[in-house]
């Protein structure tokens, strides 16, 4: 809600004092309301809302705030609360909120019907009711998000310089993630020394820190357990302010309302019966959600706004292409952290974010709302880019609807579209030295790629350089289960005698060295991000991950307690093309393990040592191909340690280097490199 309606919602004498659903032709919804072109109000779900007297007045006065504003309404027309019960029992009351909110500050877990679906919400410093959330969910690790009033609340909470807090007061209301204060940390394992290394000034802390500090609060520590971060929003609907304010303005936790990691509930329906057995009520309204839409997640390092998803408020908000694309094309994207984009000229459509497409639903949404999209922008693609991996869902989609319709196909190389996608944002023409650090993406020879040093442009790319091929025993187990991928290093560095302390069954342990030794569905990966989770596996113990990323996101935060500067050896093979050869690093972990050497300083050298390595590829790459341009893209790098480091090495050696601050460096960005290139093809 902008300015002026939130002062209508707390203005006791204006006709839409508190109610939830007003805005105008500034705010308000739309993506997730909309049904189908042009935008006028029967194509959108509050169609079946027969405008009052009152609200059509302002709806035709083109001097009105509410001039055509399309889901204009007010307490006697438009959508309504109703509250529920944990057994979906509407319940008969005056007031649905003032019920939830009586419920919450009880210590209950109630879902809430949000802009683009439903949340989960609690007391974040109840401890019992943060646990409980995290027991009926099945999240036992993954961090919430806190939703607090304003920037004072969220500066008690945490550091937030005056950039975060634009961030945080922008339309788009994302989550930003935030460094938590030290004292919100009491009681946790995992005390923070301070923010690692030089960083961004703190803008707050000049003056009021004392005071703040006072009325310090203390949330519970299990809303972001081990984590030095926090995921912090401001209210973004006159939903949320109402429910912030009648709560006294106390942090909020507002998770999404899901069980683990399938997409968020954002049908009635759905949610009785998918939030069945977690969410002890329901606070719920009749104007439908067509289009589901995630919170987006933002971070700032190094003074730049570094996306982490980027959906509700953004999507499907316009970007510029380099090149324009002569036919209307599609990019379908990965397959986790899927977004599809458009473009028919050099205004490119990244879609909200739709997550996993193993997933039904998301994947029913996937085709669903690039339906949608099509017709939003008026869009009969000529031409379908896709990832080169046979097996993603988005390819299969992309051969099927281009055999249908006779459209024609382009593939490509997963760690090309991250390259180009980097290289789109800043439009680079290239040729640009992609340094591409991620999970997972198949490779030109069928082995998963993800420690790439790519040279090109958007047409073409050699592999330059590539981390050394060691094996994933078991396949995708190994993503799952970090102890593995520790296992297969300690095995290439011969070393397998420091696997005992590996958390794992002796049985484990002997069944995956055989498939090491025999190669049994073991397949070849140079991935930057199994080897974080190996060297996480071998420094923290980890045996399973319960959400992606985690193995990595921990190293990072051991790393962060530490300010050790060594780094640890490595070396080039000067092939065809350079490979690093890993073996010195995991040998020089294990000997500082054997020697008790402080685990967060191991951590740190580890970073350090990746660095090097970039530093000393690019380095190489410079003398032998003339570039001196870098894009660094691909899921490794929302690691801020080391996006930062590399930035500063890569700067301080002359090099020119962009990162990504429009779409996610991860799989979400891949459908903007894919048009990219499409675009580029003419
Ligand atoms: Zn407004
Ligand atoms: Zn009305
Ligand atoms: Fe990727």
């Amino acid at each position: 809600p902008c300015e002026a309606c939130c002062r209508e919602l707390f203005d006791p004498s204006n006709r839409r004092y508190r109610y939830p659903f007003l805005n105008c032709t500034d705010c308000g919804p739309r993506l997730t309301i909309v049904r189908g072109v042009p935008y006028d109000r029967e194509r959108t779900t509050m169609a079946s809302f027969l405008m009052c007297e009152g609200c059509r007045a302002e709806y035709h006065d083109a001097s009105n705030r509410r001039f055509h504003a399309q889901p204009n309404a007010c307490p006697d027309c438009g959508p309504k609360l109703t509250a529920f019960d944990a057994d979906a029992r509407k319940l008969d009351v005056e007031d649905s909120l003032a019920v939830f909110v009586q419920a919450i500050s009880g210590g209950a877990i109630g879902a809430l019907k949000s802009l683009g679906g439903y949340h989960l919400v609690c007391d974040a410093r109840n401890d019992a009711a943060v646990r409980e959330l995290r027991q009926r969910k099945h999240r036992a690790e993954q961090p919430f998000a806190v939703m607090v009033a304003d920037i004072e609340a969220a500066r008690r909470l945490c550091h937030c310089n005056e950039h975060e807090a634009r961030l945080l007061l922008s339309p788009a209301r994302p989550i930003v993630l935030l460094r938590q204060r030290q004292e919100t940390l009491v009681g946790q394992e995992m005390r923070l020394p301070g923010p690692p290394g030089p960083v961004t000034d703190y803008g707050d802390q000049a003056h009021g820190d004392q005071a703040r500090l006072m009325q310090q609060i203390q949330l519970s520590n299990s809303v972001a357990p081990g984590n030095p971060d926090l995921g912090v929003m401001l209210p973004s609907t006159p939903l949320h302010h109402l429910l912030l304010r009648d709560l006294g303005n106390i942090p909020l936790v507002l998770t999404s309302g899901n069980r683990s990691d399938e997409p968020i509930a954002c049908q009635e329906e759905d949610a009785f019966t998918r939030l069945r057995g977690i969410a002890d009520l329901f606070l719920t309204h009749d104007r439908p959600i067509h289009v589901r839409c995630d919170d987006s997640v933002m971070r700032i390092a190094a003074a730049q706004e570094m996306p982490l998803r980027r959906s509700r408020g953004y999507a499907p908000g316009s970007l510029r292409l380099p090149h324009p694309c002569s036919r209307p094309t599609l990019a379908v994207g990965g397959q986790l952290k899927n977004t599809f984009a458009l473009a028919h000229g050099v205004d490119a459509v990244v879609s909200h974010h739709l997550g996993d497409l193993t997933d039904l639903l998301a994947y029913q949404a996937f085709e669903r709302d690039m339906q949608l999209y099509e017709q939003l922008f008026d869009l009969r693609p000529e031409v379908i880019v896709h990832d080169l991996h046979p097996d993603y869902l988005s390819t299969r989609f992309a051969r099927r609807r281009a055999a249908d319709e006779g459209i024609a196909l382009l593939p490509m190389q997963h760690h090309h579209a991250h390259m180009a996608s980097c290289m789109a944002e800043h439009r680079l023409s290239g040729p640009v030295i992609g340094v591409t650090l991620d999970g997972t993406g198949f490779g030109t020879d069928g082995a998963v790629w993800g420690g790439e040093f790519l040279i090109g442009d958007y047409n073409h790319f050699t592999r330059a350089g590539q981390l050394r091929y060691v094996r994933m025993p078991g396949g995708e187990r190994a993503v799952r289960e970090p102890w593995r991928m520790a296992l297969s290093h300690l095995f290439d560095a011969n070393c397998s005698g420091s696997a005992a302390h590996l958390r794992a069954s002796t049985d484990q342990l002997h069944t995956a060295q055989r498939l090491l030794e025999n190669g049994f569905n073991s397949p070849q990966t140079s991935s930057a991000g199994r080897l974080f989770d190996a060297v996480a596996a071998l420094l923290t113990g980890r045996e399973c991950v319960s959400y992606e990323g985690q193995a990595a996101m921990e190293l990072e935060w051991l790393a962060g307690r530490s300010r050790e500067s060594a780094a640890y050896p490595f070396e080039l093979e000067m092939n065809e093309r350079i490979v690093v050869d890993t073996r010195p690093v995991i040998r020089s972990i294990v000997a500082d393990l054997q020697r008790g050497t402080e685990r967060s300083a191991i951590a740190r050298r580890f970073h350090n040592s990746l660095i090097d390595i970039i530093a000393a590829v690019c380095d190489q790459l410079r003398e032998t191909h003339g570039i001196a341009v870098v894009v660094l893209t691909g899921g490794v790098f929302q690691n801020v340690l080391l996006v930062r480091g590399v930035q500063r090495r890569l700067l301080r050696r002359e090099f020119v280097v962009y990162t990504h601050q429009t779409v996610p460096a991860n799989d979400g960005g891949l459908s903007l490199g894919q048009l990219a290139m499409a675009a580029a093809n003419g």
